[in-house]
């Protein structure tokens, strides 16, 4: 095992080394970074202290004043650049995800891949931050609306989407003229000091942007507070558990600052009696499976009509029974470790817990891979006879809970029955079917798919949820609004002064 953990960790600072983080980053510190593939501390990371965090945020303020008058269409073009080093860093960097969240290596160059895609979307929309023109009541008036920087955007950001997350935000924020102050989870520090590192090699090609454009805190939950509490952070977009959010709403709501929220999912699928049972069963297997369940758009809640359960339901076990999982450096395992022994004892806690309420479980043991501190575990399919708890919280881990139903209006109320609203698929090749599953009485969720899984969004699409996922809409569509502030502008060139809705104020 000794060799295994040597191995990773030296693999890991030939990767730093060629990101551009320099070893004394990551040599000594009081953060210990951790490898799930083998469970070892493979760096130690100095702390920001409280006074770091202010020092920070003063800088970016003073960064975000120079930037915010730097045209829109330049600032793009640092996006570009950053994303042509994203695409040269691709594999090192997809590597460095795998280390420290033990995704596939599909996922982990998937996820990087999320990063240049968002970063293409980006420098487009440094083109098109428009605003609208408006009819307006009075003669020769004219009223538009414009689009103007915000300030400091603060990223917090979860374990599970280490580099993607930040990506999303910081290409738009950038674009939109903000400076960007990032709040890594404590538990992906090496790829935040990686992402960092590259992209100051975009700005150094880029030449003259400000100092101190984009920074990174490190540190636990304090330098997520700093950020949350700091006047000088306009908005705060917070990636992780509803938990956190429950916290940082309520404190960014007392100062009046922006956030946006992306928190847990409790995501669920329902196979109707037409569905290609093939094509919903690989959807599900990826969705539930893939990435160990750690995902915020994972699969947790399957709903199957009892007209095609006996039949669907065994192939789905056979999969489960059968899905490889392994060390994802060095096989081709689908499924790869848990982050930690607190995500694996979570899980073991559950499904204890929905066996208490007649849960009859496929899977769900630790594979034991000679490894002590790694937590490896098969992914759990749990038949369920009712949606009790713990079916309705969100357990990060990979367990699929599955119930039969026998009528759509009852099926779409109990999809709608958890407090999360994250993401929701439904296969059927009924019309009717789909369609009510997208309307006004359907899913409740802020993605919504038909024959296919719950995750793997693209980045087009604004990414979010409803309810406890907490509201928020990030990458693509129109999110960039929420980077920016609007001003509505009525211009008047007439020589006269009326008044809207006809009010008049005649002074001698
Ligand atoms: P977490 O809530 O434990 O931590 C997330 C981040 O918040 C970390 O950086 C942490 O240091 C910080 N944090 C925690 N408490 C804080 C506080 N009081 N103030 C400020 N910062 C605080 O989440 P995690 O375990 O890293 O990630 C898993 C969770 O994230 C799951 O619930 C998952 O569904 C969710 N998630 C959601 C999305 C989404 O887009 N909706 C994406 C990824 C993950």
């Amino acid at each position: 095992m000794s060799s295994v953990t040597s191995d990773v960790k030296t693999e890991t600072a030939e990767i730093l080394t060629r990101l551009g983080v320099h070893s004394s980053l990551y040599s000594s510190g009081n953060l210990n970074a951790y490898t799930p593939v083998t469970g070892e501390k493979i760096a130690t990371i100095p702390a920001h202290t409280a006074d770091h965090a202010a020092q920070i945020i003063d800088a970016a303020h003073i960064a975000f004043k120079e930037w915010r008058m730097v045209p829109a269409p330049r600032r793009g073009e640092l996006i570009r650049l950053f994303g042509e080093e994203l695409r040269a860093a691709k594999d090192d960097l997809g590597r460095l995800v795998s280390i420290e969240a033990g995704k596939i290596t599909s996922e982990g160059l998937g996820e990087v891949q999320e990063m240049i895609d968002i970063c293409d979307f980006a420098v487009g929309l440094s083109r098109q931050l428009y605003g609208l023109t408006i009819a307006t009541e009075r003669a020769g008036h004219r009223m538009m609306e414009t689009w103007h920087p915000l300030g400091v955007v603060g990223v917090i950001s979860a374990f599970n989407f280490p580099v993607a997350v930040w990506a999303w935000n910081t290409a738009l924020a950038l674009v939109c003229g903000n400076s960007v102050v990032w709040k890594p989870s404590e538990k992906s520090l090496l790829t935040a000091l990686a992402c960092d590192a590259l992209l100051a090699r975009a700005l150094k090609r880029f030449g003259d942007a400000p100092k101190n454009l984009s920074s990174v805190l490190l540190g636990d939950r304090v330098m997520g507070e700093a950020l949350v509490d700091n006047a000088k952070v306009a908005l705060v977009s917070a990636t992780g558990s509803t938990r956190m959010g429950r916290e940082v709403g309520p404190r960014l709501a007392k100062r009046f600052a922006r956030s946006i929220l992306e928190l847990g999912g409790n995501n669920a699928g329902i196979v109707c009696p037409s569905a290609d049972q093939d094509m919903a069963l690989r959807a599900i297997a990826f969705g539930a499976m893939g990435t160990a369940g750690q995902r915020c758009t994972t699969m947790r809640r399957l709903f199957v009509h009892e007209s095609i359960y006996d039949q669907f339901v065994p192939r789905l076990q056979k999969a489960y029974q059968s899905v490889s999982v392994g060390n994802p450096l060095t096989s081709s395992a689908l499924v790869g470790p848990l982050i930690d022994k607190q995500s694996f004892d979570a899980m073991q806690e559950s499904l204890k817990k929905a066996e208490a309420q007649g849960g009859k479980i496929t899977g769900g043991n630790r594979v034991d891979l000679g490894l002590e501190n790694a937590y490896y575990a098969k992914p759990a399919l749990v038949e369920m006879p009712k949606q009790t708890s713990p079916v309705t919280e969100e357990t990060f881990a990979p367990i699929l809970y599955v119930m039969k139903y026998s009528d759509f209006d009852d099926v779409l109320e109990k999809h709608n029955a958890v407090g999360a609203g994250l993401s929701s698929s439904i296969f059927t090749l009924n019309l009717q079917e789909a369609e009510r599953f997208l309307s006004a009485e359907g899913s409740d969720c802020g993605i919504a798919n038909v024959n296919i899984g719950t995750s793997g969004a693209e980045i087009g699409g604004a990414f979010g949820g409803e309810k406890e996922t907490g509201g928020g809409r990030e990458s693509g569509s129109d999110a960039w609004k929420g980077y920016m502030r609007r001003a509505t502008n009525t211009i008047n060139y007439s020589k006269a002064l009326p008044l809207a809705q006809g009010v008049s104020f005649d002074i001698e």
